[in-house]
């Protein structure tokens, strides 16, 4: 497609916030240009929910503010003016049927990511968005201007600049939406925060959020791909109890994944990141207490007590999770079930409701679900999404410092910021 020389508005990033942006800025009026450095759109959008992609959550507009954790306030305008039930009927309107699945995540029936990213691309299509595909932005060019009586200088939007080119395509607004740091093979490798920065914006310390965790216990190599259901996991930094959860886990070759460990992983990474000692503690039986799984050691011993402590240990655990408990509390699975001492049996106890790991770090960001970090809230209009350092620049997604849950608050963040930063433009 030809690009011109002057466009209303110029969206830099195809990503789920920037595509949304363009659409919506040009189904306001503007002649809008969107640029993409791949050279397809919505590539992280696709991988999304393990290619299902899940866009949003039911819960109510409390329950989100309170998942963004402390930054999520900010949020409370775009979602007044764009939230879930819209994001679920603009889907709807261009036939896309959605469910509710547990937890209140909300997938598109088709439970196929292509279905939503499509619409997005009719949406761009329908509007008259104009497409740069494969087009990498360099630099937001702005210039300076004393105004006012007290001669504050306020910096406007000249144009932009691409990689490998000289001319500025000319504009007054800009709407950022490059996205994070995390997993970069999908073009989000933070070639807006260097912009941003350019320009004078301060970019809170980018840490990976939603992100597996190493261990220091190298025996988590053994049970690589093994996953566990109905698990509790409570972290503890420097001795203190900072967070429980519960649901599935996985072991990796490196330590351990899955949805409860990438849920307390942001808290972790916060506590790492202090040096504090950060161990987590898997309850394997988060349904018995103590008392009810001696019981139930003493009814195994009666009924299967000639059998070998390697055979009634399946009754359990999971098989691949034998052979490490009986190393671990140093017990011989050769010998009879009912051999097994008093002692033996609260070992065993213990490492069934208190199976401690030492986290070393986390993944590295480009493993991350989402990015921690990124502009600073104090620099962003949360009634606009404009830039309080640069008029006529806005920001919308995972760019901005705030991060989510997983269950479809971060797709939903993207989108309400996106929707924000469209219709002020217009305004501006
Ligand atoms: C594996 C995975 C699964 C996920 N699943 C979910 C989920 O199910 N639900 C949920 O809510 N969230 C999920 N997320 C998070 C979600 O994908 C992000 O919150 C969302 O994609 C952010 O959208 P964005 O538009 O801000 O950024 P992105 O989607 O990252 O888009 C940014 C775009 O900008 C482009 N770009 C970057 N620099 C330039 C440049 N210089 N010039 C031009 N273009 C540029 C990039 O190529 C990219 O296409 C998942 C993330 C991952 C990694």
């Amino acid at each position: 497609m030809k690009i011109k020389k002057f466009y209303d508005v110029i969206v830099i990033g195809g990503g789920a916030s920037g595509m949304f942006a363009a659409g919506c800025a040009a189904a306001n009026g503007a002649d809008t240009l969107l640029l993409e450095r791949n050279n397809q759109l919505g590539k992280k959008l696709s991988i999304t929910g393990k290619g299902r992609c899940n866009i949003t959550n039911i819960g109510e507009i409390n329950d989100f503010i309170d998942s963004y954790g402390k930054n999520g306030k900010f949020l409370y305008r775009s979602f007044t003016r764009f939230f879930n039930h819209d994001l679920i009927a603009f889907f709807n309107s261009y036939g896309v049927r959605t469910k509710v699945e547990r937890g209140g995540r909300v997938f598109p029936v088709s439970d196929n990511s292509e279905s939503i990213v499509n619409v997005l691309r009719k949406y761009l299509k329908t509007n008259k968005v104009t497409l740069g595909l494969d087009l990498r932005v360099k630099e937001i060019m702005i210039y300076g201007n004393k105004t006012g009586e007290n001669k504050l200088e306020i910096y406007k939007i000249e144009g932009i600049k691409l990689s490998n080119r000289k001319e500025i395509i000319k504009t007054d607004k800009v709407i950022l939406a490059t996205g994070g740091l995390s997993y970069p093979r999908t073009g989000s490798t933070g070639d807006g925060y260097k912009m941003a920065e350019q320009l004078g914006h301060t970019i809170v310390s980018l840490k990976p959020a939603l992100v597996p965790l190493e261990t220091k216990e190298d025996f988590v190599k053994d049970l690589q791909g093994l996953a566990l259901k109905n698990v509790t996991v409570t972290v503890f930094s420097n001795g203190r109890k900072i967070e429980c959860d519960f649901g599935e886990m996985l072991f990796t070759h490196f330590g351990i994944s899955g949805p409860i460990i990438l849920k307390i992983s942001g808290s972790v990474v916060e506590h790492l990141s202090k040096n504090e000692e950060v161990i987590v503690s898997i309850n394997f039986k988060p349904a018995l207490d103590k008392k009810k799984l001696s019981d139930r050691f003493l009814r195994e011993r009666k009924e299967f007590g000639l059998k070998s402590v390697n055979n009634v240990m399946r009754n359990f655990l999971p098989r691949r999770l034998v052979p490490l408990f009986l190393k671990l509390a140093n017990i011989s699975g050769e010998k009879k079930f009912k051999q097994i001492t008093h002692q033996e049996r609260g070992k065993i106890i213990d490492l069934l409701t208190n199976f401690k790991l030492k986290i070393t770090k986390p993944r590295p960001i480009d493993e991350a679900i989402i990015t921690r970090g990124g502009i600073s809230l104090n620099e962003i209009n949360p009634y606009t999404m404009e830039s309080k350092k640069v008029k006529g620049l806005y920001f919308c997604g995972e760019i901005i410092d705030i991060d989510g849950k997983t269950g479809g608050y971060n797709l939903q963040m993207a989108f309400s910021t996106a929707f924000l930063s469209a219709g002020s433009v217009d305004n501006s």
